[in-house]
Formats: structure tokens, sequence, C-alpha cells
């Protein structure tokens, strides 16, 4: 993995880096910002974009048993009468006798109000499902749902993705997309939040194989985090106590990172058993089972659920990536991200700003952007903007010089061992990939 010499840092440092840099702002911060509520800047957008296309490319483009779907946020209420989610997607609510601040009941200590030291009321049920209404009357016939989770699109597409896709029995159908929760207690920047991303797996598979899946997705899940660069020893696999499964789940996992603020969820693999499509079934009087034409069986799948946060896994490559070296004023901060993580992978920066320098620096910024996602910055001095180039983890910075003019050749300078290397513009190309592929295998968690 990619050295670090600090072993993590505060969520101020984050923060206020993220802001800093462009990664994060709050929303509608002019407006004095919507609490809970965040917007990626053109740094952070190209991160989190970054971690959703490496978890599509792991999970869909490079197998052969998972197929994608983007479905709409806005399903049929009846989805959720049959998920269980408007009868029982409630988390225990406290309330606190004096400053009456809300919390949720399973994550405050003791039973004093974390705030003014009051005692609480008693602890209701609170439904977290975001409602809205369609068309032009708001009317109780109109309620619809923001999804609290995208899993139950590819339950109800099953039959139509399965007969389209000619998958057979075990395959898996995979979803990027939003989805919202009225968090009681949202924070920690952008770990809880009441709209977020989420990256979720369906696995269909025969009863009696669901264990054996369980487990291989479990160290499938674990295994992306450390290719993609987290450190291991700041990742956790917790099985989760029988008192803690959802109504669906027969058992569940959490990968779980140290964040500044302690350990936290960023996945759960579940074995969701029968239980969706058989919901689904009976509520939409539609048959979902599946016709095994080998073993000329009829049967209603298993399904075992990897399901993870967009935004909690880039909180947790930027929080795992962030690092300083040296100290006062040659203090560099530097995010040590993977190279498929990291916003950029290649900035092109001229010397000076000089015209003559110009045109050549151009040119190779044009020959490298087809290849890499890349930046072109000729602003303030080169030690600045190398500086700039750290701080938002771009791998590699290739400058461009009086000497390029003569030489045809620029310097490429590596992000974490700051060594430059010297190398033709002819070769650029194919000593950028070498590089790259170099930091892929070292950053390895
Ligand atoms: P938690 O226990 O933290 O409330 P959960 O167990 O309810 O989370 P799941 O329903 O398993 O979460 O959702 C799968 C993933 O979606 C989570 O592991 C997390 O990464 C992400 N996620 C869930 N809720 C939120 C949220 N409010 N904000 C950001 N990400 C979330």
């Amino acid at each position: 993995m990619a050295k670090r010499t600090l072993t993590g840092t505060s969520l101020d440092t984050l923060v206020s880096l993220a802001k800093r840099r462009g990664f994060i702002f709050q929303s509608s911060e002019i407006y004095g910002g919507l609490s809970s509520v965040w917007d990626y800047g053109p740094v952070g957008v190209e991160l989190k974009r970054n971690v959703k296309d490496a978890w599509w490319k792991s999970m869909v483009r490079e197998r052969d048993d998972v197929v994608g779907i983007d479905a709409s946020i806005l399903m049929h209420p009846d989805v959720w009468v049959a998920s269980g989610h408007l009868a029982g997607f409630s988390d225990p609510l406290v309330e606190c006798n004096d400053c009456h601040r809300r919390f949720r009941e399973d994550q405050v200590e003791g039973d004093v109000c974390p705030n003014c030291g009051g005692g609480f009321g008693p602890a209701r049920q609170f439904n977290l499902l975001l409602k809205t209404f369609l068309g032009p009357v708001e009317e109780d016939a109109a309620t619809v749902y923001l999804r609290p989770e995208t899993a139950q699109a590819m339950f109800v597409n099953f039959e139509n993705v399965q007969t389209t896709s000619r998958k057979k029995i075990p395959f898996g159908i995979a979803q990027i997309g939003k989805s919202f929760r009225n968090e009681i207690t949202p924070g920690n920047f952008t770990f809880r939040t009441r709209e977020f991303e989420q990256m979720e797996m369906e696995f269909f598979c025969e009863p009696g194989t669901d264990d054996d899946w369980h487990d291989y997705w479990m160290n499938f899940s674990l295994n992306w985090f450390k290719k993609y660069g987290l450190r291991g020893e700041k990742l956790l696999l917790r099985v989760h106590e029988a008192d803690e499964l959802p109504h669906y789940s027969k058992a569940s996992a959490d990968v779980e990172y140290e964040f500044p603020w302690g350990w936290g969820e960023l996945e759960t693999i579940s074995n969701r058993t029968d239980f969706d499509l058989k919901a689904h079934s009976e509520k939409s009087g539609k048959d979902l089972s599946y016709f095994d034409d080998q073993k000329k069986e009829r049967y209603v799948p298993f399904v075992v659920e990897p399901a993870m946060g967009a935004d909690r896994s880039a909180l947790a490559f930027l929080a795992d990536a962030y690092d300083e070296e040296g100290e006062g004023k040659e203090m560099r901060v530097v995010l040590r991200f993977h190279p498929d993580i990291a916003p950029f992978q290649v900035a092109v920066l001229p010397l000076s700003k000089k015209e003559t320098l110009s045109p050549t620096a151009q040119r190779v910024h044009e020959l490298l952007r087809p290849y890499f996602n890349t930046q072109y910055d000729d602003t303030q001095s080169i030690g600045r903007r190398y500086r700039r180039q750290d701080e938002i983890g771009t791998p590699l910075c290739v400058t461009v010089d009086f000497d390029t003019l003569d030489d045809d050749a620029v310097t490429i300078r590596n992000r974490d061992t700051m060594e430059q290397v010297r190398v033709s513009i002819e070769n650029l190309e194919s000593a950028i990939r070498d590089l790259l592929t170099q930091m892929r295998t070292d950053a390895k968690g």
C-alpha cells in the first residue's frame, strides 16, 4: 500500500480540505445551508464518480453473472407495502424532556440527553420514508415515496431482467442510484445524510447455496475496498447478532471502516432469503418463481445482497488517503489515493505562464486527455501548483519547461515519492501508464 506517515486525521481537517479544494460544499450555503445536505464540487464529483465506476466495473462489466439496471426513484406505493417499509422502516426515537432535541435511541449512550443532560420521554417508532405527491393534488391517493433503498427495483424487475438478459441462476442485478431516508440524527459530514447514493447488487441463487454465496460476497466486498487502497488494518467485517437482523435477513455482516470518530459501516452483505420475491409475488399477484431447466424444478430464488453507500465509501477513501509529511512551512498535505480513485490522474503544468511554453504544454495536454483524466493548470508558482495537486491526490504531474522546447521531453513528478523522471513526449503516454500500474500495485491495502 502507498505508505502513509499519519495513521489518521480529524474530521474537521477533512471537512476544511474538502471545502478548500472543491471536494464537498454545504448545500445552499449562500442561504445559510441546509443541515446535513452536501454538494460535490468539481474535484469531489470526480472522486465519487471514480468510486462508482470502480464498483460498476468490478461488479458488472468484469463479470458474466451480474447485469445492471437504472430504475426510477419513484415506485408504485404498493412496493413499500410488500417490502415492509411502510409498516416497519423505522428507528426508535427519543425526545429530551427539556431541550426537545430528538435522538435515535440506539445512538445515545445512557439515558440522558447529550445536548443538555435532561431526561428522555418514552421511545417511539419513527418512520424514515420520505413522502411526496404525484400530480397536481396533494391528497393521500397521490402519495408516493422516495425510495429508501435501490434494492426493491431489482426484485420487481426480476422477471423482466431475467428473461431479456437470458441469465440463468445464479446471477445478479446491480444498480447505483439515489436513496432517501428521513434520518433522525444525520451527521458526521457525508456519512449519514437524508439523501445519498447507494451501490447495491441482488444476487439470485438456488435455496441451499445461499450460505456459500453469502461467504463469497462478504470476501468480495472486503477485498474490493482493499484493492482500491483502503488500509487493511482500518477495515473489519462484523457479523450481526441475531437481534440486529432486519426482518428480511437470515444473516448479515457489515464491512466497517475506522473513521476519524470511530468504526462505521460502509456496506452490509445480507442473506435476504426469498423474503422479497415472495412478498412481491403475493402483493402483485405475479408469480416470481424461477424454472431451473437443468434440474427441471421450480423454486423462488434466495437473494444475497451486498449494499454499499457511494458517499460513505468516498468519505472513507478521502479519510484513508489523507497524509501529512514534514513540519512547519515544509509540511506537505498529500492524498495518497489509488490512481483509479484519485479525482485526476495527471496534471499538466507549464513551468511558467510565458507564451513560449503554452502551445507545447497544450499539445501535451491534448495528447494525454483522451487516455487519462487530466487537469491543466498554469496559475501561480510551480511549487504551489504541486502542492495543490498533492492536496487533491493527483498521482502524476507532467511539467513542461524551457528545455522541452529543445529536447521535446517533459518531467513526470510522482506524488508519493516526489521523484522526477525526464521522458520524451513521444514516450509520455506509455511512461504514464507504467507509473500508474506501479502505483496501483503499491496502493493495495
Ligand atoms: P445505518 O445502520 O448506518 O443506519 P443501514 O444498516 O440502515 O445503515 P443499509 O440499509 O444496510 O444501511 O444500507 C446500505 C448502505 O447504504 C450502508 O452501508 C451505507 O453505506 C449506505 N447508507 C445507508 N444509510 C445512509 C445514510 N443515511 N447516509 C449515507 N449513506 C447511507
